[in-house]
């Protein structure tokens, strides 16, 4: 079987889907691997080490010899309309967000498989967590990010020239992204406050040194498979409104806060990021098509508002650091890959739970329920099965 790795194309995609190191297991188990030209520049992988690793360096076109091709986001349309009936892609593709998407991939009869419907809390399916290790990456990043465009130090200093404070950092939304900001804006020395929706993070925001900050006028709301649930309109007013005043009295605040298949909740309305101090940062890592947790944040871009507030519009951090991210990524996406192969190829088997999770379409159909249930607008269940 053929596994093709193509080179990203999305603006300031960094990342590659294999890195040198991950090609061995896979001619170990008797996959053939092609790489197409150029495909880890981005993240300082030449061809020549592909190459070394024993796969096949190939031009574009020559992808269409591959049974499956690996990529970290969802291609671009000209590979997408490339792409031909039995052939499988692997990718973050991002179903929930676009199901029209998944559709035309099963009306063409390709095997869609994404990363991100993998469950998370199952051990066995942790190596290949794309989600866990891109948002580690991004979070690291976000107080990185943060760091720099603050005017001020963020740890205490006494020198001779005088005593700067430590920053106040506060981080909303305390997953993977957010406790990994967390931990690194503590590193560099800032005093940081957390708060998330599910209360059950607090023992590991207090872990990290931080303060984790409960609101009074909204409950818990965790949802299923260990997320946040969407919040009533009532709630989220009155979340917002809790929030200004712990927002307003910090210099920088990361937001991070996700609910699947839904926009990201607003948390800083305009009036809370009136309410900060000139020179505060804000990084909106909920940025994206779908909105953001922020006010006048735009993805990929920095604003800074009338009030002297710096809005940076982070969407994809893990692009930022692409040589650990593609590292972690390959690790992740081959865990996936050797997992669902049997005899050497491909084996789609949606009785298996993690293979229920990320096969978005097979055999023409879309599988994964989901993504079905948004296209039906309705609940669809899983049937199960095997198939080659
Ligand atoms: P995510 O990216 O979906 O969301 C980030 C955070 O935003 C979550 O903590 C969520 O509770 C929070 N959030 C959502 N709406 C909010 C609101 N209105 N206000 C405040 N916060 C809000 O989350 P994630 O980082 O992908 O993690 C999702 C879950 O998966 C977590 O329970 C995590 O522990 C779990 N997980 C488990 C494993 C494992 O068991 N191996 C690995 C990774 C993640």
């Amino acid at each position: 079987m053929k596994v093709a790795v193509v080179k990203e194309t999305a603006p300031g995609e960094q990342r590659v889907a294999l890195v040198p190191e991950a090609i061995a297991k896979l001619t170990g188990a008797g996959l053939e691997v092609l790489v197409e030209t150029g495909a880890g520049d981005g993240a300082w992988f030449p061809d020549g080490a592909y190459a070394e690793a024993g796969a096949a360096i190939v031009s574009r076109s020559g992808l269409a010899a591959a049974d499956v091709i690996l990529t970290v986001t969802r291609p671009d349309d000209a590979l997408l309309a490339a792409l031909r009936p039995g052939q499988a892609v692997f990718g973050m593709l991002n179903p929930l967000a676009d199901p029209a998407f998944a559709a035309d991939l099963a009306a063409r009869g390709v095997t869609a498989v994404s990363l991100d419907g993998l469950p998370r809390t199952l051990p066995r399916a942790q190596s290949m967590d794309a989600l866990t290790s891109q948002a580690n990456v991004a979070g690291y990043k976000a107080a990185l990010v943060a760091a720099t465009a603050f005017a001020r130090y963020f740890p205490l200093l006494i020198t001779a020239a005088g005593t700067a404070r430590p920053a106040k950092v506060l981080v909303l939304g305390t997953g993977v992204a957010g406790l990994q900001a967390i931990g690194t804006a503590r590193r560099l020395g800032a005093v940081v406050s957390a708060y998330d929706v599910r209360p059950q993070t607090k023992t590991e925001v207090e872990s990290l040194g931080a303060t984790f900050i409960e609101l009074t006028s909204v409950g818990p709301a965790a949802g299923a498979g260990g997320y946040a649930r969407d919040l009533t309109d009532e709630e989220r007013q009155a979340q917002q409104a809790e929030l200004i005043a712990h927002i307003a009295r910090h210099d920088v605040v990361i937001t991070t806060a996700q609910v699947p298949g839904r926009r990201p909740p607003l948390l800083l309305t305009d009036d809370a990021v009136k309410a900060m101090s000139p020179g505060s940062v804000v990084v909106d890592m909920g940025s994206g098509p779908l909105g953001g947790n922020v006010a006048g944040s735009v993805p990929g871009e920095t604003v800074v508002t009338g009030d002297g507030v710096t809005i940076i519009g982070a969407s994809n951090l893990a692009a930022g650091m692409p040589s650990a991210a593609s590292s972690a990524y390959a690790r992740n996406i081959s865990t996936l890959l050797l997992h669902m192969l049997a005899g050497g190829a491909l084996t789609i088997d949606t009785s298996d739970e993690i293979q229920a999770g990320v096969v978005i379409t097979h055999g023409g159909v879309v599988v994964q329920p989901a993504t079905a249930a948004l296209l039906a607008d309705a609940p669809v269940h899983s049937a199960g099965g095997t198939s080659q």
